[in-house]
């Protein structure tokens, strides 16, 4: 089925978007995961750091590739010649925020197609922001992150304190 990518902030990734990519992986011949530059979010982590992460925890899928880019997605696509974006859907509240970005996606850019995959239940209450905001009290994070994400997420939040 062609060139795919995963666009998103992850940081950092969690079980949840690896849900995603494990089955992304399976539906095109090459999965990119994206990680977005000019977010305007506050990231715990940084753009080196996520890829990083990203590419530990990926590095057993072939067809798979971790890259960063900077400005509009669908540029990205054109020049790399991909025309499936892939994104995750956790519950109704994503879905007017997806819809809105998928459409403009391909009024910009009408060769390229966003398809979307249900989260698998057990993940569907699963965020960063979740896991993070978990991490900083100490909860227990190893059923939500890869291990060693859960170990950069407590180093980083033990250098913040
Ligand atoms: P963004 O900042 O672009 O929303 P995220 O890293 O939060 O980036 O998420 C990237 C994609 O992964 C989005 O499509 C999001 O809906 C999806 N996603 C996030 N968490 C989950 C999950 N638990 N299950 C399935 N999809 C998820």
């Amino acid at each position: 089925m062609g060139k795919a990518i995963y666009p998103g902030s992850f940081d950092p990734i969690t079980n949840g978007h690896l849900d995603i990519v494990r089955r992304a992986a399976r539906m095109f011949d090459e999965v990119y995961v994206g990680v977005l530059i000019n977010s305007t979010k506050n990231p715990l982590f940084s753009m080196e750091e996520r890829v990083s992460m990203l590419e530990e925890v990926l590095e057993e899928y072939d067809n798979v590739k971790v890259v960063s880019f900077d400005g509009l997605l669908v540029d990205y696509c054109r020049q790399n010649d991909i025309h499936t974006i892939i994104r995750g859907l956790r519950a109704i509240t994503d879905f007017e925020y997806e819809l809105q970005i998928a459409q403009t996606n391909r009024v910009m850019a009408p060769e390229v197609d966003t398809v979307f995959l249900a989260t698998s239940l057990q993940y569907s209450y699963l965020s960063s922001s979740i896991v993070k905001e978990m991490a900083m009290y100490d909860a227990d994070i190893s059923k939500t992150v890869p291990e060693s994400v859960k170990a950069h997420i407590q180093k980083k939040i033990h250098a913040r304190t």
